[in-house]
């Protein structure tokens, strides 16, 4: 019986069950995708679900917002891209380890690969953990970064964790400046319940030929990409992201592959 979940909160509008649930059938195993919400500081609740890890009553837990750092302490071992990153998002055992990895960056790679020719530069949007993993992906291929945050001291600290990127404030005068052929939203501007906001500033003309993608899928249409459609630029949120990052998670604790399509189904959804 494999036992799989997510750690995070909230998670009510979580699809991870939704598309492990259908991996588990699609593979002919027996088991369940449960939701695990711990509120923000409730180190006994993250300590409580990784010893059940640990003593294998569960094979295997996603992470989430706001727990991908704050779980690291209980952890054994990082794989070396999760400590590079800074953050976690899936959780196994090998060996007896209870160990944290990071999909969010592979799978970010994978799915932009569906969408575009690897970019020579982008402009990732915001500083906290998704943009690390971000920044990560796509140092690993050469592109160059830039990262505009509200506070331009956490840009600052990830220019130090991923020397050489480029840093400015998220203000219309610096972002006018850029020239990337990718734009990645990694802030929480514009996600559902918040659908009206946008972390790129009403009026400013986007960067020509540019591909926007934000990490949000919910709602499935955000204003970014409306606005970049608008423009007449190619835009996407971040569900394929989900779709793949889940697939190598799923891999990681089952050592089954499943075919993309079959998630994008279990979703409901069709790639953009
Ligand atoms: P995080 O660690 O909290 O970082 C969020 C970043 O956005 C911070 O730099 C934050 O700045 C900034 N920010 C927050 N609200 C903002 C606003 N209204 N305007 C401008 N900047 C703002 O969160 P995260 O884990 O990186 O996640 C970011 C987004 O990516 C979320 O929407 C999440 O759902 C999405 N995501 C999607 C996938 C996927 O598979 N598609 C995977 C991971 C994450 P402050 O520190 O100043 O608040």
């Amino acid at each position: 019986m494999i036992r799989l979940g997510l750690i995070g909160y909230p998670l009510e509008h979580s699809l991870s069950p939704a598309l492990h649930e259908a991996a588990l059938r699609a593979s002919g195993l027996q088991g369940s995708y449960s939701l695990y919400p711990v509120c923000p500081g409730d180190v006994e609740g993250l300590d409580d679900l990784i010893h059940r890890v640990r003593t294998g009553e569960l094979t295997g837990l996603n992470v989430t917002i706001p727990h991908k750092q704050a779980i690291i302490r209980f952890l054994d071992v990082l794989t070396s891209s999760a400590d590079t990153i800074g953050a976690i998002n899936t959780i196994y055992t090998r060996n007896g380890k209870v160990i944290g990895d990071n999909t969010d960056a592979p799978g970010f790679l994978t799915d932009l690969d569906r969408f575009m020719l690897p970019p020579t530069s982008a402009l990732v949007l915001g500083a906290g953990g998704a943009a690390r993993a971000i920044i990560y992906a796509l140092r690993n291929g050469g592109c160059s970064i830039s990262v505009a945050a509200r506070r331009l001291e956490q840009a600052e600290q990830l220019a130090q964790r991923f020397p050489g990127i480029e840093v400015m404030e998220l203000k219309a005068v610096a972002l006018a400046k850029a020239q990337p052929d990718l734009i990645v939203n990694a802030t929480p501007a514009g996600m559902f319940p918040a659908v009206d906001e946008c972390p790129w500033p009403a009026g400013l003309a986007f960067p020509e030929g540019a591909v926007v993608y934000d990490l949000i899928y919910n709602p499935a249409e955000t204003q970014l990409i409306r606005w970049a459609h608008k423009a007449g630029l190619r835009a996407t949120t971040g569900l394929g992201m989900l779709i793949e990052q889940a697939r190598l998670a799923f891999e990681l604790w089952t050592g089954c592959k499943v075919d993309s399509r079959l998630l994008w189904d279990a979703v409901g959804q069709r790639p953009s």
